[in-house]
């Protein structure tokens, strides 16, 4: 169980724009919010496809990290119709090939994080133990990352064991066995370390040893887009 309280639903038929809707003929869906439709960079990043499901919080939030995660599935998309979340969710879904898909505003608390949810951005990353993100992931989650940087606040730096700020991974608010701690080996850093509750199954990989160490070409590859955005909210 890693929720809060409401959630949950399958995920409502989104088209692009109301004028879509209106062309082919589904006139209901013009009434679709304004809010919906527009992409406000606080709420939504414009390279995702915007994929909203249904029964999501509406509790407020200020971002201060982004959290990885891995869905163990190779699927090309897990919050399908007939693929409730069942009781949590990520912000994001990015899979191995194609753009992100987002779920949540930005500024909307997502389930996947349990008592982090209050200041995470999470993303759910196709993928079993022992792949690699693929480069299109990398790319993907450099972009999320530097998105939450300029328009959400996020900090820019890799968390630390004192500092769970900026570009985070979920086995950081994990307890378990994942090797004697080493400062300089983060696939050992854990709750015991940083007393962060993101989940309550003991020994969980999320988001296994090999996504870990891709954390740094993660963050290399966000300053890239951070200098080509701007740096500054756009
Ligand atoms: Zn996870």
């Amino acid at each position: 169980m890693e929720t809060e309280d409401n959630l949950i639903g399958r995920r409502v038929l989104m088209l692009g724009s109301a004028a879509t809707a209106a062309s082919i003929g589904l006139g209901a869906l013009g009434a679709l919010p304004e809010a919906e439709a527009a992409v406000r960079p606080r709420r939504r990043a414009a390279f995702a496809v915007w994929d909203p499901i249904t029964g999501r919080s509406t509790t407020a939030m200020s971002p201060k990290r982004v959290t990885v995660h891995i869905a163990v599935t190779r699927s090309d998309d897990i919050y399908g119709p007939g693929k409730g979340p069942g009781g949590s969710y990520a912000h994001f879904y990015n899979p191995r090939s194609g753009a992100p898909r987002q779920h949540q505003y930005l500024d909307r608390r997502a389930a996947a994080d349990l008592n982090g949810n209050a200041r995470s951005i999470s993303v759910e990353h196709a993928g079993l133990d022992g792949d690699r993100m693929t480069d299109t992931q990398l790319r993907n989650l450099a972009k999320i990352f530097a998105w939450a940087v300029i328009h959400c606040g996020v900090p820019n730096r890799i968390a630390t064991v004192n500092d769970l700020r900026g570009l985070a991974w979920h086995r950081l608010g994990i307890d378990g066995n994942f090797g004697r701690f080493d400062r300089n080996d983060r696939t050992t850093w854990c709750r015991k370390q940083t007393g962060a509750v993101w989940s309550n199954s003991t020994g969980k990989l999320c988001p296994t040893d090999k996504f870990i160490r891709q954390i740094p070409t993660v963050y290399s590859k966000a300053q890239y887009w951070l200098k080509k955005w701007g740096g500054r909210p756009g």
